[in-house]
């Protein structure tokens, strides 16, 4: 004997019915067969709204009965030929005239009890197997229909009816005996009755139930559930796109993942099969030939820690709190009874190590009552102080890592929270059972669908990794830097494993966002269509996504966007930042963004800030990481500086020279900021800082070579005051041209001080043999005290700082 059952979405209209009786069939040829199967989709759904409607006095349920009525006509019509419909017209139609009548008499009564409830939605699996049974006969296929209620026995918990398995084992073995020749039975799911006869149901997703019930008394050699995905998946397949198969699982670990939300099976399905060793199968409707998943009572190892990853919702958390808690025993037990004695269903438990508080999850539903029986129960201890009223949190949800083999796997709870914090996700209530095959958290139900995938990221690694990027500016630096983004993308997704996606773009008039990413290749028609930028709608689009692996890049040299840093990496938003405004701030803002960022484990990166994309912060923080100590840096940080410099020869005007270093990109948009000095002190502020110097801009000394008239008005009156004095700066170049020397701008640190300015240098120093727009930095630290740490090259230019961007925007996915 076997046992089929079939959902919702698998009997949901005649097509899908027909591919149901085309499957029984074939099952039948290789041995006896038992067919469950569920009300049409969606049709409890709308039982238990015309019910509610008419309980709360509301006419339309009339309407929602007729809709039920429909669909069912519907599906009869198509399913069977015209001769053979009248009887099962009229089936239906006499019974949803039963259910009009009932809800009428709710209307009338303006209530809805439980037992009435589960009258009514009753009739959703007793259509589904009559229209079932009646397609049967018209196809010629012997069967037996029967009618669960007669077999299945339960309690009077209507809503939530505990199975009696004495009765009901006896019932199903009496029927059994008459039926030897039978070869296809056909019942109902989900229903069963009481005592007295009176319909029960056996909770919502009962069929699945139904089927093992049955599977275990008849010693089924299987019990196949078809549904409408091809097995269990190692997250619900409706929250993460990469989901993956999991053939096989143990009893136990689909149990702890269907008890915390994987709904593709009713958690008490599995006892009654477990006991006889009966292997579950799911299979998918749709795509019979699939494999599917195997539940048995061991499964092979899947080279993971984790079997799966799931979720419930519309948690609330129960804290009962008190110093009166404390050593005494039997306040669990009181408030557990208290919970029981309303018959709420308790999720999960947590008591910190004090025995100060005890937390409870429990279903939303159920937390008023829960609040009058724990609070009553504990009145004469609220009245004396010593335990506090029940404090409820809503709006929660658990997610639950399960697997058998998590307690041979140090660390995985570590990498489970390394990963939430990483990613924002603030964790309410931990709690893992001894048996070590799930650790569940509570979190906010709006940080689900982020925590679900992370975790699925971290812990199924085959699958890549998303990076959701959101970039600020489009100009020399952000242009390249996305059609970098555009060049790697599959280079990434194949040698990184990583999937990196452009959500979000804007510039200083324009922005657009799109959920599955920008497509690169269009990313500037996508952008003029965009809405008008605007910066607060752009930061609060961008939080709201709540996307995991989220980075803003800052590709402007702005300042208001500069502002924003603080409210992304409180966010738990990573900031990689070309423009330097913020870390060239007054110190407390610097610090604070620093601070920031570690506080909500986000990353604050601006290694383009100094060198383009020459790695050195990078640098600078690996020595001290390793417990260097920084003494003096020495440094020629201007590309601009260093091109001019090195271009002028005192016979183009230098003013020309600066306006060629402006054409090719070099230059800051302002370049006065460059040929002040102003640029490089911020560039050797930023270092010092970073060697944990705590130094502002005043501290910095500048001995400006720029006459002070170029300072004053526009970018262009800079150009002709430049050209006014030529004369002093060929007296500047011939300075130092009659010592065999040359020009560099040089940037100093020493021992906590700082200071910019124009130097003569001879050959034999470091910082002469550098070419075009090239930057070096000498770093002499207590290791490299004799001779320095240099970093040399390309200190400028937008393909190289685009670069920069782009490789910390990397290291952040691989930190
Ligand atoms: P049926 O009506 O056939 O009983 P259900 O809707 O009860 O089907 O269960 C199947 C659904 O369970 C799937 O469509 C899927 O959205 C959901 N689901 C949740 N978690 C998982 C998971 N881990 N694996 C597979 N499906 C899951
Ligand atoms: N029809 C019932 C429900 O929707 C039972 C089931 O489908 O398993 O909950
Ligand atoms: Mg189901």
């Amino acid at each position: 004997m076997q046992v089929l059952k079939f959902g919702g979405s698998s009997v949901a209209n005649a097509d899908n019915i027909n591919k149901v009786i085309d499957l029984v069939k074939q099952a039948t040829v290789i041995d006896r067969t038992i067919l469950v199967v569920s009300a049409l989709g969606g049709i409890t759904d709308m039982l238990i709204q015309a019910g509610q409607a008419a309980a709360s006095g509301d006419e339309s349920y009339k309407e929602k009965v007729q809709d039920i009525e429909r669909r069912h006509l519907d599906t009869v019509k198509a399913l069977l030929p015209i001769t053979r419909q009248s009887s099962a017209l009229s089936l239906v139609k006499t019974r949803c005239n039963e259910i009009e009548d009932i809800c009428s008499g709710i209307f009338l009564l303006g209530e809805l009890s439980a037992r009435t409830q589960d009258k009514i939605v009753s009739y959703g699996e007793l259509l589904s197997s009559l229209i079932i049974d009646a397609r049967l006969t018209s196809l010629e296929v012997p069967h037996h229909w029967k009618d669960s209620r007669e077999l299945i026995r339960t309690d009077s918990r209507f809503g939530h009816a505990a199975v009696d398995f004495v009765t009901t084992n006896r019932q199903i073995f009496d029927f059994m005996k008459g039926e030897a020749n039978t070869r296809l039975f056909v019942l109902p799911g989900f229903v069963a009755s009481d005592e007295k006869g009176i319909t029960t149901t056996l909770g919502r997703g009962g069929s699945d139930y139904t089927a093992a019930i049955l599977a275990a008394a008849v010693d089924a050699k299987v019990l196949e559930i078809w549904t409408d995905v091809s097995g269990m998946m190692t997250a619900d397949p409706r929250l993460v796109s990469n989901v993956k198969l999991i053939p096989h699982i143990s009893y136990q670990e689909a149990m702890e993942l269907s008890h915390f939300g994987a709904k593709v099976i009713y958690p008490p399905t599995i006892q009654p099969v477990m006991r006889k060793d009966i292997p579950v199968w799911i299979k998918n409707t749709f795509a019979p030939s699939d494999p599917g998943t195997v539940i048995a009572p061991e499964a092979a190892h899947n080279g993971s820690s984790i079997r799966g990853i799931t979720s419930i919702g519309r948690i609330a958390l129960l804290s009962l709190e008190g110093s009166g808690m404390v050593g005494i025993p039997g306040f669990s037990r009181r408030l557990f009874e208290a919970l029981s004695s309303q018959q709420i269903n308790v999720i999960l438990i947590t008591q910190g190590s004090s025995e100060h508080s005890i937390c409870v999850g429990v279903d939303e539903s159920s937390a008023a009552a829960a609040r009058t029986a724990v609070d009553s129960a504990f009145t004469s201890e609220i009245n004396a102080g010593t335990v506090d009223p029940l404090v409820i949190e809503t709006g929660l949800s658990i997610i639950a890592l399960v697997g058998e083999h998590m307690k041979s796997h140090p660390g995985v709870s570590g990498k489970m929270f390394g990963a939430l914090g990483r990613n924002g996700v603030n964790v309410r209530a931990i709690a893992q059972g001894s048996s070590e095959r799930n650790i569940s958290a509570v979190i906010s139900s709006e940080d689900v669908r982020k925590a679900i995938n992370v975790l699925h990221e971290e812990f199924f690694e085959t699958s890549y990794r998303q990076l959701n990027l959101f970039v600020t500016g489009t100009g020399n630096v952000g242009r390249r830097l996305l059609d970098q983004l555009q060049q790697q993308q599959s280079f990434l997704e194949q040698q990184l494993r990583v999937h990196v996606r452009v959500i979000g773009l804007a510039n200083s008039r324009k922005m657009v966002f799109d959920n599955n990413g920008i497509d690169l290749r269009h990313w500037k028609d996508r952008l003029e269509n965009g809405q008008p930028m605007q910066l607060d709608k752009w930061v609060n689009g961008i939080t709201s996504l709540n996307l995991r692996n989220a980075v803003f890049a800052d590709v402007t040299a702005n300042e208001e966007v500069a502002q924003v840093y603080d409210a992304l990496l409180q966010k738990s938003i990573s900031v990689v930042a070309c423009n330097k405004i913020a870390c060239s701030s007054p110190y407390g803002n610097y610090r604070r963004l620093k601070d920031l960022a570690r506080e909500y484990n986000a990353r604050f990166l601006f290694e383009t800030n100094v060198g383009a994309g020459l790695p050195v912060i990078g640098t600078l923080n690996d020595l001290l990481r390793s417990g260097d100590k920084v003494r003096r840096i020495e440094a020629v940080l201007s590309g601009t500086l260093n091109y001019v410099f090195n271009n002028y020869t005192g016979e183009r005007p230098f003013s020309l020279v600066v306006r060629q270093a402006q054409a090719e990109g070099y230059t800051e948009p302002d370049p006065r900021l460059d040929l002040s000095g102003t640029d490089v002190m911020r560039k050797i502020m930023i270092l010092a800082r970073e060697s944990g110097e705590k130094i502002e801009m005043e501290d910095i000394t500048n001995n400006s070579f720029l006459p002070a008239s170029c300072m004053q008005g526009s970018v262009e009156d800079f150009y002709e005051a430049m050209m006014k004095e030529e004369e002093t700066f060929k007296k500047l170049y011939f300075a130092a041209e009659k010592e065999g020397k040359k020009l560099k701008f040089v940037a100093r640190y020493d021992n906590g001080k700082a200071s910019v300015g124009l130097h003569h240098v001879g050959p034999d120093h470091d910082l002469y043999h550098l070419y075009g727009k090239d930057n070096v930095v000498l770093f002499f630290t207590d290791r490299y005290s004799e001779q320095p740490l240099v970093v040399k090259g390309a200190g400028a230019g937008a393909e190289v700082t685009a670069s920069g961007v782009f490789a910390d925007i990397l290291r952040i996915i691989n930190s």
